[in-house]
């Protein structure tokens, strides 16, 4: 059944293979070598056997497709991306404190970074090192202007800003910047789009509704040297050396997101293509998407992208119609060719793809005729 290509943001298209290997498995799930366990995985003990094998996998899988360091924990928690605004403070602010909360600097390119230093204001002392906001979040403030605090334990950037389309095209150097800080990376929308630098990291959040899975599911990578400093009234469940000492169990992990979360990574372990394999393969991939979309907007005269062409994502692609009367004939039309939930987010409006790893280039080949056609009738 070829089904309606699917641009949402988040939660977003599945692969249909995952969805049918889901479907097929529902009541009666089967171990690696076919053997049944005559229940569902939403039904099993999350401290069972069966399930640790669906865990252990799936931590196995993504540690290998992300080329994780062996010095990093993997932690699989519940909150989503607003939790963690929360939670890195809580656990990161003091890292170089002598007293006190802490400090951490944020450079803000969009939506999501806006909303990580102000919550991480009511944690620790948070500062704003740049942002990109009297250009209405078009470009990334150029490194070399941050204002950068000797005292900050990290410097937080979102990697990828799904609401203003922004992606760092490589990650921030902090040690070439003069600063000691760790690195954290909000990376929620672009996950497993292309590899990640881990010698500039120190830790990645992202909740796992846009690349890797269900909702529910709350991604951290952290370097174990940055376990064990969390501010005495952050909540145990969310004390990161807690959940790490605990593999991921102290509470009840959202069992069946992790399932189908590592669904999807064997299903990004198969694809191959031109000699590359798992997570190149999909760079590549997501590469050849991207600049078809932007070069048809680029091209067109009748809808515009106003990011600077060296900040624009790969994954969340807004554009608007010059003639925003044609807003609703547009998305209409859209439905009518199967191509499904495009319309903007309401803070900014227009019109947004979101071409994440589940979209095939077949997807944005259709999404591209479909706009000339557009252009051609209502231009
Ligand atoms: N960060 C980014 C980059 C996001 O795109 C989102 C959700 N769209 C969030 C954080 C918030 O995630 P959640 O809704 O899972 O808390």
């Amino acid at each position: 059944m070829q089904r309606p290509y699917n641009f949402s943001a988040g939660p977003a298209a599945m692969p249909a293979e995952v969805l049918e290997q889901a479907a097929a498995e529902m009541l009666n799930w089967p171990d690696a070598n076919g053997r049944l366990s005559g229940m569902g995985v939403m039904e099993m003990s999350h401290r069972g056997k069966e399930f640790l094998s669906i865990y252990e996998a799936a931590e196995a899988d993504l540690r290998e497709l992300l080329a994780v360091p062996a010095n990093f924990k993997i932690l699989f928690m519940q909150g989503g991306g607003l939790a963690e605004n929360a939670i890195v403070p809580l656990n990161l602010s003091r890292l170089r404190a002598t007293s006190g909360n802490g400090a951490a600097d944020f450079v803000v390119t969009g939506t999501w970074s806006e909303k990580s230093l102000k919550e991480a204001g009511k944690y620790c002392s948070a500062h704003l090192a740049a942002t990109g906001k009297a250009d209405g979040f078009t470009a990334i403030p150029p490194a070399a202007s941050w204002e950068l605090r000797d005292e900050a334990s990290y410097v937080h950037i979102c990697s990828n800003e799904t609401i203003n389309g922004i992606e760092f095209q490589s990650l921030p150097d902090l040690k070439a910047l003069g600063s000691k800080a760790e690195l954290v990376i909000d990376f929620s929308s672009h996950v497993a789009s292309r590899p990640v630098d881990w010698s500039r990291v120190g830790l990645a959040f992202g909740g796992a509704q846009k690349n890797l899975g269900p909702a529910g599911l709350t991604l951290v990578v952290v370097r174990e040297d940055l376990l064990g400093h969390a501010q005495s009234v952050c909540p145990s469940a969310f004390d990161y050396k807690t959940v790490a000492d605990n593999g991921s169990m102290y509470n009840t992990p959202p069992t069946y997101s992790i399932y189908m979360a590592g669904l999807v990574f064997k299903w990004l372990k198969r694809q191959g293509e031109n000699g590359l394999t798992g997570i190149a393969a999909m760079e590549a991939r997501n590469i050849a998407k991207a600049e078809l979309l932007y070069e048809t907007i680029d091209a067109s005269g009748f809808y515009i992208n106003g990011v600077a062409r060296n900040a624009r994502s790969r994954m969340n692609v807004p554009f608007f119609l010059r003639n925003e009367s044609l807003n609703d004939a547009f998305l209409t039309g859209a439905k009518e060719a199967g191509l499904l939930q495009l319309k903007g987010h309401k803070s900014v409006g227009g019109m947004r793809a979101s071409i994440y790893n589940a979209i095939p280039l077949e997807g944005v080949q259709a999404l591209v005729a479909y706009m000339r056609e557009f252009e051609r009738t209502h231009g």
